[in-house]
């Protein structure tokens, strides 16, 4: 089972993923908490390219590191884990590269998605829990914990762009996600996951 979570800065998507792999490890299910970009050796040094402070790649060539990161992610990482059984978490998949490198630095969102298809050899999620939190919440969060340099390069209006390109993949395929609105407190949104993802394993 893999389940994804997706949102804008400042959405609380690490504290929902530390909730989740907890609430299934009591189950006693072996669970594979990741992110993207940077959960391999080689994605750690794609991290540190694409979000160094310096960093000022062409809209393409950003695209083109993604797309490397979630190949050797999906490669070694994640469809090892499927299966061995284990259910997999990740924090950010496909769905960024489509509202980030798409929507949020007009790429278009087609070609986008034929590369991140092509990089993970069409691996999708199970599950997509959509934390959807308004940029002046989520960047004023995001400021808080010290992210504010990288994070003020980019305008409002790309922030807004990146989360109605989140709002309108949700809204294209219901049944594979789960939209919650991230301004509503960790305990909430904690359990509205749990009984979502209830359905995902039988007892
Ligand atoms: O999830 P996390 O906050 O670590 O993401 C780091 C940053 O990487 C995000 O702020 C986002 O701006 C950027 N990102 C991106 N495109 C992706 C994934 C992440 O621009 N596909």
């Amino acid at each position: 089972t893999f389940v994804v979570f997706e949102g804008g800065e400042g959405a609380g998507k690490s504290t929902q993923v530390g909730a989740l792999a907890d609430a299934i490890r009591a189950k006693h299910r072996e669970v594979v908490v990741t992110r993207e970009p940077g959960a391999t050796e080689v994605g750690q040094r794609i991290r540190s390219l694409v979000l160094g402070k310096q960093s000022d790649l062409s809209p393409r060539a950003e695209a083109l590191l993604y797309a490397a990161d979630r190949a050797d992610h999906v490669a070694t990482v994640v469809r090892p884990a499927l299966s061995r059984g284990a259910v997999v978490i990740s924090d950010r998949y496909v769905d960024s590269s489509l509202a980030y490198q798409g929507a949020g630095r007009t790429l278009p969102v087609d070609e986008v998605s034929w590369l991140s298809s092509w990089a993970t050899g069409g691996l999708r999620p199970d599950l997509v829990v959509l934390l959807d939190v308004p940029p002046e919440v989520g960047l004023g969060r995001a400021a808080r914990r010290g992210a504010a340099d990288r994070l003020e390069s980019e305008s409002v209006a790309f922030h807004e762009r990146v989360r109605y390109a989140f709002l309108d993949l949700a809204a294209a395929d219901p049944k594979r996600y789960l939209v919650l609105d991230a301004t509503r407190s960790a305990e909430e949104i904690t359990a509205a996951v749990l009984e979502r993802v209830a359905g995902l394993f039988p007892e």
